[in-house]
């Protein structure tokens, strides 16, 4: 999509720090850590929100669950403590890019709820 940043980022316009890529999925460091690390995963396809996942997108969403995620996981080594895995949706969800992505946060204790 044209003006997405994401999209940018998943074609190599716009620099990124990579943490993990294959044909459908990129993984690169948030611009802005939460935590000691904070990586976003997206598809490069652009899909605006979970809300806009398809049933053509079962084979993409799998990958990224069963796959993708815990190998970065893993990669990190926040698989020993835990992590948290987010994807904020729409305005009260706050969703400030209107690329799907994933927050995997981790390397210290997470605090519950949000604000
Ligand atoms: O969930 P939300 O849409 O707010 O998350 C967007 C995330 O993208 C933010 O954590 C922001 O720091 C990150 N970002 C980035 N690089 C950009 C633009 C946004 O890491 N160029």
């Amino acid at each position: 999509m044209a003006n997405c940043i994401f999209c940018k980022i998943a074609q190599g316009e716009i620099p990124s720090t990579k943490v993990y890529e294959d044909d459908q999925v990129l993984a690169f460091r948030d611009l802005d850590p939460q935590a000691p690390e904070h990586i976003l995963v997206i598809p490069k396809k652009h899909i605006a929100s979970i809300l806009a996942l398809g049933a053509e997108d079962k084979d993409l969403t799998g990958h990224l669950l069963t796959e993708v995620i815990p190998e970065i996981a893993r990669n990190l080594g926040v698989d020993i403590n835990g992590f948290r895995l987010v994807t904020n949706t729409g305005s009260d969800g706050g969703q400030t890019v209107e690329h799907l992505h994933f927050h995997l946060l981790g390397g210290r204790p997470l605090t519950w709820p949000p604000g």
